[in-house]
């Protein structure tokens, strides 16, 4: 169902004569690795390797990988641009296609709740949401797509950590609906106080995701009021080539020593707890990269890990109410 662009990556490997090529692939798209490399050796004169790390985003493109292997091209799959690396990429969005109407004909009558709504969709339904939107407008609800701000390469495009473009238009909506995964709508969902459906055309579901906020917002406010008893901060900077954040973490660092507490900057390429527990000193970490990291995985953690937006409610510069308001991720995450 996902389209893989066999034909303009071949094209572009052509194009550019490329003796080699680093593939990066998502973990839901790995198994298609071995196809993959078999037809592009057979049409191109390209050797094709295949990164195996873990990718989550176009925020990580394995630019010092491809430079080791000496390789001309990258071809990340599974996202649009995040920032603008000095290394020639080929995104490959991989657009799911199936015809949604039928799944959005069968939910008409929830939709039709909301007056005024806005459409949002992750990369791989984006040219999904024309097909709801004139849906939607024939059924007479007021449509707006959000403005691509921030990290959002298109307009109506959502990321797990960029919730702008829909934020912003907060007040003049009764709802969001969001063609996507449940990691992509959460972000909206944590940004705003309106509804957000999520729709979800892979597995053919229509989900309100408040119980999940609420439940979320139980958790973050108990790993708040924790981390106010703190004294030693890490400050976790990833290496990854979206993420790098170095300016954020020492404005941080003086942040948290002028209020009498001690903080470094601990710079890692994967945030893998295990290693973090290394720094048996400090009492919380903060992280400056995907502020997801403090919101799923924090139980992995032992010890509060806290979004900026949360460090502020710490150190008293935010109150918890504020960041509510604000949405917990709405902070200028990743480098530009
Ligand atoms: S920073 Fe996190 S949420 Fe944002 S694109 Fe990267 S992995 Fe996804």
């Amino acid at each position: 169902m996902y389209n893989l662009e066999e034909d303009r990556i071949i094209e572009e490997i052509k194009k550019l004569s490329a003796k080699r090529v680093l593939l990066q692939l998502p973990e839901g798209l790995k198994a298609e690795a071995s196809r993959l490399v078999n037809l592009l050796e057979e049409k191109t004169d390209a050797s094709i390797f295949v990164s195996g790390q873990a990718c989550w985003g176009a925020c990580d493109l394995p630019i010092d990988e491809a430079r080791t292997l000496d390789a001309n091209l990258i071809v990340h799959f599974g996202h649009a641009p995040f920032h603008k690396p000095d290394f020639p990429i080929l995104y490959v969005e991989t657009r799911y296609e199936c015809d949604i109407t039928p799944f959005i004909q069968k939910n008409l009558e929830t939709f039709k709740k909301f007056k005024k709504v806005a459409l949002v969709a992750s990369v791989q339904h984006l040219h999904q949401i024309p097909i709801l939107q004139k849906i939607l407008e024939k059924e007479g609800l007021e449509v707006t797509i959000p403005k691509g701000l921030g990290r959002s390469f298109y307009d109506g495009q959502i990321l797990g950590c960029e919730p702008s473009g829909p934020k912003l238009l907060e007040r003049d909506v009764d709802a969001y609906l969001s063609i996507a995964n449940q990691f992509h709508t959460l972000a909206i969902t944590l940004s705003t106080e309106k509804p957000v459906l999520l729709l979800d055309p892979v597995h053919e579901q229509v989900k309100d995701l408040q119980p999940l906020k609420e439940q979320i917002i139980r958790k973050r406010f108990a790993v708040i009021e924790k981390a106010k008893q703190a004294n030693s901060f890490g400050i976790l900077v990833s290496l990854k080539s979206g993420q790098l954040n170095t300016v954020v973490a020492e404005n941080l660092k003086k942040k948290i020593t002028d209020k009498d507490k001690e903080a470094i900057i601990i710079t890692m390429k994967e945030f893998q707890p295990d290693e973090l527990l290394n720094f048996g000193n400090i009492d919380v970490f903060v992280i400056t990269a995907c502020p997801r990291v403090a919101i799923e995985d924090q139980p992995r953690y032992g010890k509060p890990v806290l979004t900026l937006k949360e460090l502020f409610v710490v150190l008293g510069e935010l109150s918890w109410e504020d960041n509510l308001k604000q949405g917990f991720i709405t902070a200028p995450y990743g480098a530009k």
